[in-house]
């Protein structure tokens, strides 16, 4: 029997790395430490409690939950104008970035992106039927902003979306560079939406910017987060966006109804209250990211600059090889970025001991 597949999805893999029982899982950019007691405690009662009203739908606009990630981003980013009606949030951020595709692209029109970056970009797009452009960033990762721009002018995306950090490369975008983008994209006839990616920001080193503190003056910037990397939730599913009311109203057309469950807003709103708990953690592995690069470093590897929780770091004449003998050392990373390079996650003090002797072994 033939099924009636799509042309351009015929032959394709799902998306995904590897799940592998290793001892030290440094492949996917998770935070390495579960939540604290007090916080599985909190996440347990409220779960119990959401529990006891599961035979109602969800309330489909969680305005509880939205309040309380306007109020997270004013304590974490010092921004005061955010309310209710200028987040968003979904299941992940990948799902809020679907949301993004399904409102702002579409047939016939194009998302732009700057490589290497997030693997996902281009699956949005081809779910969309979206046409999916990417410029390539500079050889220290960084923007080439006259390129972007004139690459912008030209091509006339409805979306631009940004990784700040960039993931695999760590690199963060300046205010200043995600102003030259607006610029550009105010020349864009139809409207273009900005979007960074803050998947990372918590763990950007101190005096980085977020570029959601520049939202006021720009009513096409969006800025999406996740509670997957710094909140050590990554089984939880929650991502969110803040932008302008316009662009949150777009997003709200496209969304499947009762979209968060729950369980998982009664999860997320737990998480929150504890954020103060949680930002420990993240200050642990902003240290150990920083000795992990000036380690490698030491050992004679470019690493790019890193504001994430993970370095991108080679050149290796064969990565393959290194991959595959940090695996059989109980390490697992990622072959990503350029050829050449290879990323870490950056995990525990002790999985990050065992990475170093096993790399040395490895490279010996
Ligand atoms: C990990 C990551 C995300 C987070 O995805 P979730 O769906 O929220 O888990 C988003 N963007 C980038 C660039 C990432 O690396």
């Amino acid at each position: 029997m033939t099924l009636p597949l799509r042309p351009d999805l015929i032959g394709l893999e799902p998306y995904g790395a590897p799940q592998l029982e290793v001892t030290a899982r440094l492949n996917v950019n998770e935070n390495p430490y579960a939540p604290p007691p007090a916080v599985v405690d909190a996440i347990a009662q409220a779960v119990r409690k959401a529990a006891e009203g599961l035979n109602r739908y969800p309330d489909r606009d969680f305005t509880a939950l939205r309040a309380d990630l306007a109020h997270y981003l004013e304590v974490e980013s010092h921004v005061d104008f955010v309310e209710v009606r200028n987040i968003w949030a979904a299941n992940g951020s990948n799902e809020v970035m679907l949301h993004l595709h399904q409102a702002f692209g579409g047939p016939g029109r194009t998302m732009m992106s700057f490589a290497p970056t997030y693997s996902m970009y281009p699956e949005y797009a081809r779910d969309t039927i979206t046409e999916y452009v990417t410029l390539p960033r500079r050889e220290d990762f960084h923007l080439d902003l006259d390129a972007a721009q004139a690459a912008i002018r030209e091509q006339q995306p409805s979306l631009v979306i940004v990784a700040s950090p960039n993931n695999p490369t760590g690199t963060a975008l300046t205010l200043d560079e995600v102003r030259a983008l607006l610029s550009a994209a105010d020349d864009v006839e139809g409207g273009c939406v900005v979007v960074i990616d803050e998947a990372y920001a918590e763990f950007r080193r101190s005096g980085v910017p977020s570029a959601a503190t520049i939202i006021p003056e720009h009513q096409n910037l969006a800025v999406s987060r996740t509670m997957s990397k710094a909140f050590a939730l990554a089984g939880g599913r929650l991502g969110y966006l803040v932008a302008h009311e316009p662009v949150i109203d777009a997003l709200r057309v496209v969304r499947l109804p009762y979209h968060l469950s729950a369980v998982t807003q009664a999860v997320a709103r737990a998480a929150l209250a504890h954020h103060r708990a949680l930002q420990a953690q993240v200050d642990e592995i902003r240290a150990e990211r920083d000795e992990t690069v000036a380690w490698l470093r030491e050992q004679g590897y470019t690493v790019a600059d890193t504001d994430a929780n993970f370095a991108l770091f080679g050149p290796f004449e064969d990565r393959e090889r290194v991959f595959e003998g940090l695996l059989a050392h109980g390490v697992l990373i990622r072959v990503t970025g350029p050829e050449g390079w290879l990323r870490v996650s950056i995990g525990t003090p002790q999985e990050m001991a065992l990475f170093r002797s096993a790399l040395l072994e490895v490279t010996a």
